[in-house]
């Protein structure tokens, strides 16, 4: 994508969250990357979600120095770095501290996959990071969220589980663009929320069946994918 374009996007993944009631007054950012140009396009600190416009948002290298923009870079910036180093086929990040998915990272549990909307988007259950260490707080604290998600996926994959709750803290969510992580966040809130229901009317609810499970999300992802209309050739 080319940057004014990636700079449009990011805005209006923003807005997308704020649109579907994920964030509470400027809390929540995301973000984009231009892989060809190793750049990345993120929302400014602190600036009210009406007001910004596409120049407001920041645009850095992948070590974080500011390349375009006048404005701080969201004080998430580092973890959103570490996610576009880590995972590579990924093109947007989207973070918010969305009520139902926010309620199970603070009671650190994984959402386990009660049903078919949770399956057709994460291929197994959402998972939880480990808690950071005191040192991993006291310094660097965001670059070492990244690295908290990272470990969640030594025995994950990204491209199928597109999300994650940080310990204690929020969810996390990716995709191709923009506007695919800003789509997953906003799918992940429906899922926690369904799953708080689900343990609600019985709490002896179980994980569905790995037939079911793989039946809805292979339909939808992957080589053999038949769900919506079939793609133009290009
Ligand atoms: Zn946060």
């Amino acid at each position: 994508m080319r940057l004014p374009d990636l700079r449009r996007a990011v805005l209006e993944a923003n807005l997308e969250l704020v649109r579907h009631g994920l964030v509470l007054f400027t809390f929540g950012n995301a973000s984009g990357i231009s892989r060809n140009d190793s750049l990345v396009v993120i929302k400014p600190s602190g600036v009210p979600y009406e007001l910004m416009r596409p120049v407001d948002l920041v645009v850095t290298d992948l070590d974080g120095k500011i390349v375009e923009g006048k404005l701080r870079p969201s004080s998430d910036l580092p973890t959103h770095l570490i996610l576009y180093k880590a995972f590579p086929r990924i093109g947007g990040v989207s973070h918010t501290h969305s009520e139902y998915a926010t309620a199970w990272a603070q009671a650190r549990r994984a959402i386990p996959c009660f049903g078919t909307t949770h399956a057709d988007y994460f291929h197994g259950e959402v998972p939880v990071t480990d808690e950071l260490e005191d040192s991993e707080i006291s310094s660097d604290y965001e670059e070492n969220t990244g690295h908290a998600i990272v470990r969640a996926f030594r025995s994950r994959d990204y491209s199928s589980i597109p999300g994650v709750l940080v310990a204690n803290h929020g969810p996390f969510t990716w995709g191709p663009d923009p506007a695919a992580s800003a789509h997953n966040a906003v799918i992940l809130e429906s899922v926690a929320r369904m799953a708080y229901f689900t343990l609600g009317i019985n709490s002896q609810a179980r994980a569905i069946e790995r037939s079911l499970h793989d039946k809805h999300f292979l339909r939808k992802h992957g080589k053999d994918a038949y769900y919506g209309q079939r793609k133009e050739k290009k």
